[in-house]
């Protein structure tokens, strides 16, 4: 039997043709869809940027949901957040 695949984050379906992200995470297997996944993405590239408002404002996207997020989400985008350096170091000259 074939295994639903939902979004941890939004509880999307996959569709027939977007396919999920798959992610990795201990020793689980979890799914976001590609508008939760382009958040984390975008995420990454802002910590990259060293743009710490937009880091910090897709941070709160992430986890501001209708529902309450998931344990799991919520563990899974603490290790995320560590794994891509989020918060992302001030920049001193930019600094007051
Ligand atoms: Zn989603």
């Amino acid at each position: 039997m074939k295994k639903t695949i939902s979004c941890l984050r939004c509880g999307k379906r996959e569709g027939f043709r977007k396919s999920h992200e798959k992610i990795k995470y201990k020793d689980d297997v979890l799914y976001l869809c590609v508008d939760c996944a382009q958040i984390a993405y975008k995420m990454k590239d802002a910590v990259i940027d060293m743009d710490s408002t937009l880091a910090d404002e897709l941070a709160r996207d992430f986890v501001s949901l209708p529902e309450k997020p998931s344990k799991v989400l919520l563990s899974w985008f603490d290790e995320y957040k560590t794994r891509i350096g989020y918060p992302p170091p001030t920049n001193p000259k930019e600094a007051p």
